[in-house]
This record gives structure tokens, sequence and C-alpha cells, in this order.
């Protein structure tokens, strides 16, 4: 093993030769506030700074837009994954490797299959949808890799509540909390990602 915590998580490290691979959930909208397009920027960076590979659902609007051009102007690796029938909308970024796909259903299967951790910045109803499939296949025991939300304001606070709401009613185990991450800075983020992702 390497000698410390973050270059144990470099491209030696991946279970099958591949990057070591941080998936980023994220809006694909332009009209929010500045910070969070900040915080997507600054994620991109961190991103390529630990040499982790961006993996994200491809495109160049929003969130996702600014994270992924970060994240490549940082020198970093990032692969994108388009459905075909959305590049024209969310507008492939020539700079960024893309696999075109045919279904939504083939982008999050890739995005999981490619990913060793997911980090989930501020988004709407894409970003959680895809959140949400992951952490309900964390509670059915098909995966353990770490899922992250990350965001410097609140922003997370009523989908927690949403989740205390189904404990509370006993419709999710209390210990399911212990899977619900989540980081205050990127750089909490990615060393949340470091001291939890499983090593093989
Ligand atoms: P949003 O958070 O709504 O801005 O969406 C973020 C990203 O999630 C966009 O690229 C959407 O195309 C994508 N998205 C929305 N729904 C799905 C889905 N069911 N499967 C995969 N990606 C999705």
């Amino acid at each position: 093993m390497a000698d410390s915590a973050f270059r144990s998580l470099t491209e030696t490290d991946a279970a099958d030769g591949r990057p070591f691979s941080v998936c980023v959930y994220c809006g694909s909208s332009d009209a929010t506030r500045a910070d969070y397009l900040r915080l997507a920027d600054e994620t991109g960076a961190a991103l390529a700074a630990r040499r982790w590979r961006m993996v994200y659902g491809g495109g160049g609007v929003g969130l996702m837009g600014r994270a992924a051009r970060a994240a490549r102007a940082a020198g970093g690796e990032v692969l994108g994954i388009m459905p075909r029938f959305l590049a024209r909308r969310e507008i492939v970024l020539q700079e960024v490797p893309t696999r075109m796909v045919d279904t939504m259903h083939e982008r999050k299967r890739i995005m999981f299959d490619e990913s060793d951790a997911f980090l989930v910045l501020p988004g709407g109803i894409g970003t959680l949808e895809e959140a949400v499939e992951m952490l309900s296949w964390r509670r059915l025991e098909l995966h353990l890799k770490p899922i992250i939300f990350l965001a410097e304001d609140d922003f997370w606070e009523p989908f927690f509540h949403l989740m205390q709401h189904t404990i509370q009613a006993r419709l999710t185990p209390p210990h399911f909390l212990d899977v619900l991450d989540s980081a205050k800075s990127v750089a909490e983020a990615l060393d949340a990602i470091d001291a939890k992702v499983v090593r093989t």
C-alpha cells in the first residue's frame, strides 16, 4: 500500500486498473446561486489536484459543466456519460471524453460501474433521483461505495429531515443514518471519501 491515505487512492489502487474515480451528481441549471456554481468549480479542481478521475453525466450545463471544466483546466481526468437524446440540450463538452449511450438507465449504470464513490452537490430532481438510487442500492447491500452530500449551507437538510421522518416511522432502520454522509466543504468531502472507501 502507498505511504499515505492520499496516495493510496491514485490510479494504482483501482480494482480493475482504471483510475480511482468519483462520480459527481449535481444540478444542470445555470440559473442557480453563484456560490453553488463556485462549489462545482472547486470540486472539479480538487478532484484533479488529488489525481482522482471525475465521472459525471456529461455535458456543459449548470454545476455539471462547471465541475467538468474546472477539473480539465486543472489537468484532471474526466469521463462524461451522455444519452444521445440529451446531447444537444446538455451540450457535450469538446474537451471532455464523453461516452454516448441510448438511455438514462444506461447512463446511470455506467456512472455507477466507473466510480468508487459518489459526491452529491446541490441539484434538482435529476440529482436527487441519481443520489437516492445509489442510497437505495446501499440499503440493499448491492455496493459499499461512499455517498457524500456536499453543501456549504443547509441545502441538504430537508432531505436529511425526510430520511429521519422515514426512520421515525420505522420504514428505514436507524443504522442507515450511518450511510447518509455530509460535508460542509470540498476538502471535508474528499477526506470523507478517502476515509470511507473500502479498499480491496
Ligand atoms: P438536475 O439535478 O435536475 O438538474 O439534473 C441533473 C442531471 O441528472 C441532468 O444531467 C439530468 O439529465 C440527469 N438526470 C435526470 N433524471 C435522470 C435519470 N432518471 N437518470 C439519469 N440521469 C438523470
